[in-house]
């Protein structure tokens, strides 16, 4: 297949680098000149068990002009890999280079809410996929990523919302070419009848461990020993629950709960810090408007109390916005 990754950073290189040596075409679409840059002149460099190997993918920086030089268009598929913060920018820059023609799938596999809604101006619902993984990667540099352990990727269709389909599963058999081509490529995958609620079960997840962890900034077995855990946790995820039902999808937050007690266990998730809580403490934007921001926005708009989510998602903004003046011990040095 022909492979444009749209927004090619940890785990867009990790999928783009799987799906390469697989034997797909692979191009990776990025706007970070000196990634791009590195990517082209030295390879790929991905770090895994096994060692660290560079592979020749040719990287494409964006905003490109039409048809975007280097990109091999229309792909078969374009897989949009963005931090939900850029996904508009990022499917824009696809559209403009060609890479979304007529008969092109796109896959988001990405956290958050709004990714879909974005990728819906550049690519009808039928040939839109989406879906979550739990692969864990991290981008040690322009050029090189580190692939963290093992994890699912699960990917459907979207419901399908017209009088015939009446919210049903959507056509079934793009995501499974889909999954086939990732199994294909060592990915471990399965397909779900309804994208929709495997991505609401991962928000649910990620508003506890990101938004709690970032605030109390901990790392996520600290959070997992905290005897008021289960109440803390269960207020953020009722609401959840409540704005999903209203908008169609289910989420249990009984199940959600018993998920994070099993994959929060301190002797699983170590000293594992929360990818929000890294992008607090490198100074970089984080994904809270796609997380609890997201939840206290359509708990508005739908009617719904979320006054939990919206206190996490203000506070997260909080520390965004100061977090330089953050004091971490009671008494300074004075020299001299
Ligand atoms: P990332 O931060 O690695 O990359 C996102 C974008 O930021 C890329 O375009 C990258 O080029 C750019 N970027 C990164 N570092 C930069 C720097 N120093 N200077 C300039 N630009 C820089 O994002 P990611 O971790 O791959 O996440 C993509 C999506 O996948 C998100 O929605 C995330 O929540 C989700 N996700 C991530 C992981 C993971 O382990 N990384 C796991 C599951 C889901």
């Amino acid at each position: 297949m022909k492979i444009t990754v749209a927004g090619a950073g940890a785990m867009g290189c990790r999928f783009g680098a799987a799906l390469f040596e697989a034997g797909h075409h692979v191009t990776l679409l990025d706007g970070w000149r000196e990634h791009v840059t590195a990517v082209n002149e030295a390879g790929l460099k991905v770090t895994d068990a096994t060692g660290t190997r560079a592979l020749p993918i040719p990287a494409v920086l964006f905003p490109v002009g039409e048809p975007a030089h280097g990109v091999d268009v229309p792909a078969d598929l374009v897989i949009v890999f963005a931090k939900a913060t850029a996904t508009a920018a990022v499917a824009a820059a696809a559209t403009t280079a060609g890479a979304i023609g007529p008969s092109t799938l796109v896959l988001t596999l990405q956290n958050g809410l709004g990714n879909i809604e974005a990728l819906l101006a550049h690519v009808p619902a039928s040939r839109l996929l989406a879906g979550t993984t739990t692969l864990g990667t991290e981008l040690l540099g322009p050029g090189h990523i580190r692939a963290l352990g093992s994890g699912e990727t699960v990917l459907g269709p979207l419901p399908d919302r017209s009088p015939a389909g009446a919210a049903g599963g959507g056509a079934t058999e793009p995501a499974e070419r889909i999954a086939l081509a990732l199994y294909g490529a060592g990915i471990s995958v399965r397909t779900a009848p309804n994208a929709l609620e495997v991505i609401w079960a991962k928000v649910a997840f990620n508003c506890v461990m990101n938004g709690l962890c970032s605030i109390a900034s901990i790392p996520v077995s600290a959070l997992a020993r905290y005897d008021g855990f289960d109440a803390l946790a269960g207020s953020v995820l009722d609401e959840i629950a409540a704005v999903a039902r209203a908008e169609g999808v289910t989420v249990d937050p009984a199940a959600a709960l018993r998920l994070m007690r099993a994959q929060f266990d301190p002797s699983a998730s170590g000293d594992h810090l929360a990818s929000m809580l890294q992008d607090l403490m490198n100074g970089r934007p984080t994904e809270i408007a796609h997380l609890n921001g997201a939840i206290a926005a359509r708990a508005a708009a739908r009617g719904v109390d979320a006054p939990v989510n919206t206190t996490v998602s203000r506070l997260i903004g909080l520390l965004e916005a100061t977090w330089t003046a953050r004091v971490n011990r009671l008494h300074q040095e004075t020299p001299g």
